[in-house]
C-alpha cells in the first residue's frame, strides 16, 4: 500500500508539497481551515500576481535574508516557476522590470488549473479542517463533523505567516507546536503609518515616482504611494528589515541629479516667481514632492545649498509600521535551527515545514512566492523519501 502523507495548509507552499508527494507515489490528503484553498494567493493576484523574478538564480538568491534557502531555490528557481506555470496553461510574461506575471493578470485560472490537476492525480482535499492539536504523530482537527484525528506516515505543515488573518494565515500555529523553536513574527513588505497634516490631503492616493530611498544600510529605488494611513509601495518594501529596526527613511527626491546640479539650477535668478514656482520651473519637481518637503522639513529653505541637501536626503521621523495584519508578508516563524536540511522539524520526526511559516524574509517582486514554491517542493521530496525509506531522507 502507498505510504500516506498529510499536508496541512492549502496555500502555494502546501499545494506544491502535495504535488511533489503525489509525484513520488504517496497517497496524499490536504487539510485547510478555510472553506476554499489558496485565499492569500488569490489576494496576491488582485494586485497582479508576481510569481517570480526573471533573473539568474544566483542573483535571485541575493534577495533573501538567509542562505538556508539556497538549496531549495537552486533546485526550483525562477526558470522552474515560469516553466511550471506555463505547463499548467497559465502562460506567463516578463514585465519591463523582470517581474513575471500570468498573462491573464490574476491568480484564479492558475489556481483552478493547479487544484484540478492535483485532484486528478489523487489529492484528497478537506476544507474547514482546522488543525487544533498534535502530539507529533497524530494531528487533530476541528471539522464540520466534530473533532477528527489523522495519523499519516509523514506530514507537511504549510500554515503560512501571520498577516491577513481573514484569509487563513492567522499566525496562531506556534501555540499548537510548543516544542518547535520559533522567532516572533514581524511585519515585512508593509506600509508605514503617518498621521498627515491637513495640507497633505489633496495629495493622498498619489504615487511619488522616480525617487531613491534608504534606511540604515539598505537602499531602494522605485515609487511610493501616499495613502490616507501613511506610505506604502514597492519602493519602501525592500527596506522593511531596516525600518523594523527603527532606522529612519531617507528619500532622495531627485536621484538622477547630483546636489551641485540642483544648487546651480536653484541659484538662477527667480525674477518675480515665488520660491515654490521657481523650484517647480527650474527642477520640474512635482507638487507632491514639494508637499513632502513641507510636511517633513518645514517651510521651503531659501538657501539653494540647503534646499538641494533636503531634496537629496529628506529624512522622515521614525515611523511605526502599519499593523502586522496588513503586511504583505511576515518575517519570523520556525527557526532554521529547528529544521534539518530536508526541512524536517528536528523535534518532530516525520513532520516537515514549508513556506512563509519558516523564518525567512524577502522583498516583494516574486521572491515570496518563489521561496514558498521551492520550500514546498523540497519538503515534499524529502518527506516522500522519509516515508518510502522508513526514516531516512
Ligand atoms: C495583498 C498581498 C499581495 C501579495 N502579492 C504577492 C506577489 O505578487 N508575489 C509574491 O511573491 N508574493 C505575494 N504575496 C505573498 C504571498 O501571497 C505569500 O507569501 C504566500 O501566499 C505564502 O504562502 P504559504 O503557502 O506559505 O501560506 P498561505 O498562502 O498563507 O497559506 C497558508 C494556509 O494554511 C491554512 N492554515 C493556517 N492555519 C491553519 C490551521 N490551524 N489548520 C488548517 N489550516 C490552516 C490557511 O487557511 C492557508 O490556506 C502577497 C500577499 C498579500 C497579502
Amino acid at each position: 500500500m502507498a505510504k500516506s502523507a498529510l499536508v496541512i495548509g492549502g496555500g502555494p507552499a502546501g499545494l506544491m508539497a502535495a504535488q511533489e508527494l503525489l509525484a513520488q507515489g504517496l497517497s496524499v490528503q490536504l487539510m485547510d481551515a478555510m472553506p476554499t484553498l489558496g485565499r492569500k494567493f488569490l489576494m496576491a493576484g488582485k494586485s497582479g500576481l508576481n510569481l517570480t523574478k526573471d533573473e539568474p538564480t544566483p542573483l535571485c538568491l541575493t534577495h533573501y535574508d538567509t542562505n538556508r534557502l539556497s538549496p531549495m531555490i537552486n533546485a526550483f528557481g525562477p526558470r522552474d516557476v515560469m516553466d511550471w506555470a506555463n505547463a499548467l496553461g497559465a502562460a506567463v510574461y516578463t514585465g519591463s522590470t523582470g517581474r513575471v506575471f500570468p498573462k491573464v493578470g490574476k491568480a484564479s485560472p492558475l489556481l483552478r488549473a493547479w487544484i484540478a490537476q492535483l485532484v486528478d492525480q489523487g489529492l484528497d482535499i478537506r476544507t474547514k479542517w482546522h488543525l487544533t492539536d498534535t502530539n507529533g504523530r497524530s494531528f487533530t482537527f476541528s471539522t464540520p463533523d466534530g473533532p477528527q484525528s489523522v495519523t499519516p506516515d509523514v506530514t507537511i505543515l504549510a500554515l503560512g505567516g501571520a498577516s491577513w488573518a481573514r484569509l487563513g494565515s492567522d499566525g496562531t500555529w506556534p501555540a499548537i507546536l510548543p516544542n518547535v523553536a520559533t522567532a516572533p513574527f514581524a511585519p515585512s513588505n508593509c506600509a508605514l503609518a503617518i498621521d498627515w497634516s491637513a495640507h497633505m490631503e489633496k495629495f493622498l492616493g498619489q504615487p511619488i515616482k522616480s525617487i531613491a530611498m534608504r534606511a540604515g544600510t539598505q537602499v531602494s529605488r522605485g515609487e511610493i504611494i501616499l495613502s490616507a494611513k501613511g506610505i506604502e509601495g514597492g519602493g519602501i518594501y525592500p527596506l522593511s528589515p531596516a525600518l523594523r529596526q527603527g532606522e529612519r527613511l531617507i528619500i532622495d527626491l531627485m536621484p538622477d541629479w547630483p546636489a551641485d546640479k540642483i544648487t546651480a539650477a536653484l541659484t538662477r535668478p527667480r525674477g518675480k516667481n515665488s520660491l515654490s514656482n521657481h523650484i517647480r520651473k527650474t527642477l520640474k519637481l512635482d507638487p507632491a514632492k514639494l508637499a513632502l518637503i513641507r510636511e517633513f522639513w518645514g517651510p521651503l529653505p531659501h538657501s539653494p545649498e540647503i534646499l538641494a541637501q533636503v531634496i537629496k536626503g529628506l529624512t522622515l521621523p521614525p515611523l511605526p509600521p502599519r499593523p502586522m495584519d496588513e503586511a504583505i508578508s511576515t518575517a519570523g516563524g520556525i527557526t532554521w535551527d529547528a529544521l534539518d536540511d530536508g526541512l524536517m522539524i528536528t523535534t518532530m520526526p516525520g513532520v516537515f515545514a514549508a513556506g512563509e511559516m519558516i523564518d525567512w524574509d524577502a522583498p516583494t517582486g516574486g521572491y515570496l512566492l518563489t521561496a514558498c514554491f521551492a520550500t514546498g517542493k523540497w519538503a515534499g521530496a524529502h518527506a516522500a523519501r522519509y516515508a518510502i525509506t522508513g526514516g531516512s531522507q
